[in-house]
């Protein structure tokens, strides 16, 4: 999400991206392993080109905004798709971020849980 390390992904993709990668939206560039870092890059990937596909396969308008697919975005308080575990929103560089808390578990302190 933070643009001064990639640019040109979306708050809304940034999500599934992160998803899709099992990446707490509040780590660090500086905290992400090499691993991490290899499924963040497939993962972009992945979810970039599956969107693509969606949004065409919705064939409307081009001012429509195509979201009815996405996985986690705007998905507070409703089940994830693989766990069941509640969808939480966080607010990271002033945007909002939605995420998994299981499927995407954060491993440093820097954040209040508020279950
Ligand atoms: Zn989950």
């Amino acid at each position: 999400m933070d643009q001064r390390s990639l640019s040109a992904i979306g708050n809304a993709y940034s999500d599934e991206i992160l998803f899709a990668a099992g990446i707490h939206p509040k780590t660090l560039c500086s905290q992400l392993a090499g691993s991490d870092i290899e499924r963040l890059y497939n993962s972009i990937k992945e979810v970039i080109a599956w969107g693509i596909t969606e949004v065409a396969k919705a064939a409307e308008p081009v001012e429509v905004k195509v979201r009815s697919h996405l996985k986690v975005r705007n998905r507070k308080g409703r089940a994830c798709i693989i766990c069941g575990t509640t969808i939480r929103r966080v607010g990271v560089l002033g945007y909002d971020a939605f995420f998994c808390p299981r499927c995407q578990p954060h491993y440093w302190e820097h954040f209040i849980n508020w279950k």
